[in-house]
């Protein structure tokens, strides 16, 4: 079996956005050889998403105004909890959960083996640093 490992950096300028990492994860795929097998690609931050869904930039603003709604940025530890650390991103942890750690693609003749409309996205929830994202690739 062959096995394929790369990181990719991550640094938004701003505190929220989506990134459609498609492309970086399909040339992946292509430089691991795989025919067959599954591609893993989470996110090694705990306020950050992997997740799947359409590249449309409607859909995109609706999921950051729904995740608004469910957990509204605040620094005030007297609403959340986990600022009283001296944090105040307990909103980007709750973000990040909703919208996952991971996906996992199947690799079929060399290539990921999409539904229709499915791209990859990272999310970030806390941003204006670097974070990684990890691919994982196995198969023959
Ligand atoms: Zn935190």
């Amino acid at each position: 079996m062959k096995t394929y490992t790369q990181y990719l950096t991550m640094h938004l300028p701003q505190r929220y956005g989506f990134v459609n990492i498609t492309p970086q994860v399909a040339e992946a795929v292509r430089q691991s050889g795989v025919r067959e097998g599954l591609c893993l690609v989470n996110t090694m931050h705990i306020t950050s998403s992997v997740f799947i869904n359409d590249d449309e930039r409607g859909l995109h603003e609706d999921f950051l105004r729904w995740l608004e709604k469910l957990a509204p940025y605040n620094p005030d530890p007297d609403v959340y909890h986990h600022n009283r650390t001296g944090e105040d991103n307990a909103d980007a942890h709750l973000k990040r959960q909703i919208m996952g750690r991971e996906v996992v693609v199947a690799i079929t003749n060399g290539k990921l083996d999409f539904g229709p409309w499915e791209q990859i996205f990272y999310g970030e929830f806390d941003g204006q640093r670097a974070k990684r994202v990890l691919i994982k690739i196995l198969g023959e």
